[in-house]
């Protein structure tokens, strides 16, 4: 069978193109504008980082990223 069933927003009866959803929302998932985006963001506004504490990203959460922080403490003690 061809069909693939129906994007999975709510009201939306466009076939689907890819993670369950049609065109339109599927690059909306992509751009993190749905509710349900590949994982939870941050609860800040205009914030897509994805959520690490406390609903928020690490940015926004006060975490160091260990990274930049690795690269940036030379052992003082
Ligand atoms: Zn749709
Ligand atoms: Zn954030």
């Amino acid at each position: 069978m061809a069909e693939r069933g129906t994007c999975k927003s709510a009201d939306c009866e466009k076939p689907v193109v890819g993670k369950g959803y049609c065109a339109p929302h599927y690059r909306k998932w992509k751009q993190g504008e749905l509710p349900k985006a590949r994982y939870k963001t941050c609860v800040e506004e205009n914030c897509l980082g994805r959520q690490v504490a406390r609903a928020r990203c690490a940015k926004h959460a006060g975490i160091e990223i260990p990274v930049a922080a690795e690269a940036a403490a030379a052992p003082s003690a």
